[in-house]
């Protein structure tokens, strides 16, 4: 078993006047399935990326197995918020997944080998797009997209998948299929899921994370849920009926 521990000490981030992360500390432990919920702007798809080690913060440290992720050679899997993919270009699923293999090996003449091609076999099984592979990207639903994504994530047998906000953007049949999918998923790879989806994701965490610039709620997605989301409802009905005519 390939171990995995990242921890966050400290960490700050800037852009420019704007402070999207302060003083952020976090564990992440094989295994787990955290979800990360919060405003927008509150600082999620940053937290992603510097885990990521695609920003630098600008204070504080991040440890992969206790030394730098290249050394550490975890395999980090992402899915970014909203897929840079062109739903234009003349391409099917199958050619999309298999690209997924190619990043460590670009170079001239280069061919897929068999090994490629099973592994595609098996995430298009895993995601439920077997039928689909033969199929143009601009004739998949928002879900099938989606779910394409995740496979051509999955054919590098990541140890940590990174997902922000795959299902806004897909009906909610899709975001229910996606959810159990990241569920079955969650079995063999550490995940950490951004969503907005806070009563779906409650239902298939242990952990929820309520970020705003820090950490403002952690722990039993119930318990998080009822402070981060209900407890402001409750003070504003208590403010207007403080503040009305019939108290
Ligand atoms: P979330 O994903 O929770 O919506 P983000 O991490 O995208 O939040 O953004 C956090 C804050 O940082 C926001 O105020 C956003 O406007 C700002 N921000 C994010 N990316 C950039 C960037 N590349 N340049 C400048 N400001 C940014
Ligand atoms: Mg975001």
């Amino acid at each position: 078993m390939r171990p995995l521990k990242i921890e966050l000490k400290d960490i700050s981030v800037n852009y420019g006047k704007i402070h999207a992360l302060k003083k952020l500390n976090l564990s992440i432990n094989k295994g787990d399935y955290i979800g990360i919920v919060g405003p927008n702007g509150g600082g999620k798809s940053t937290m992603m990326k510097t885990i990521l080690g695609l920003i630098k913060p600008n204070k504080g440290q991040i440890s992969y197995c206790g030394t730098s992720l290249k050394k550490s050679e975890i395999r980090m899997g992402y899915v970014p918020q909203i897929s840079d993919i062109n739903r234009m270009f003349p391409i099917t699923v199958e050619e999309v997944v298999l690209s997924g293999r190619m990043t460590r090996k670009i170079k001239p003449f280069f061919k897929y080998s068999d090994e490629d091609k099973l592994a595609v076999e098996e995430v298009l099984e895993t995601v439920g797009l077997k039928k689909l592979k033969n199929r143009h990207i601009n004739e998949l639903s928002g879900g099938e997209f989606q779910k394409m994504i995740i496979a051509r994530v999955l054919t590098l047998k990541p140890d940590i998948l990174l997902l922000d906000e795959p299902t806004a953007m897909v009906d909610v049949m899709s975001q229910r299929q996606i959810f159990s999918l990241i569920k079955k998923l969650s079995k063999d790879i550490t995940i950490i899921l951004v969503t907005h989806h806070v009563q779906m994701i409650s239902k298939n965490v242990e952990k929820l994370i309520y970020l705003d610039r820090n950490i403002i709620a952690e722990g039993n997605p119930n318990e998080v849920y009822q402070y981060a989301y209900l407890r402001p409802i409750h003070q504003n009905i208590r403010r207007k009926l403080v503040g009305g005519a019939n108290v």
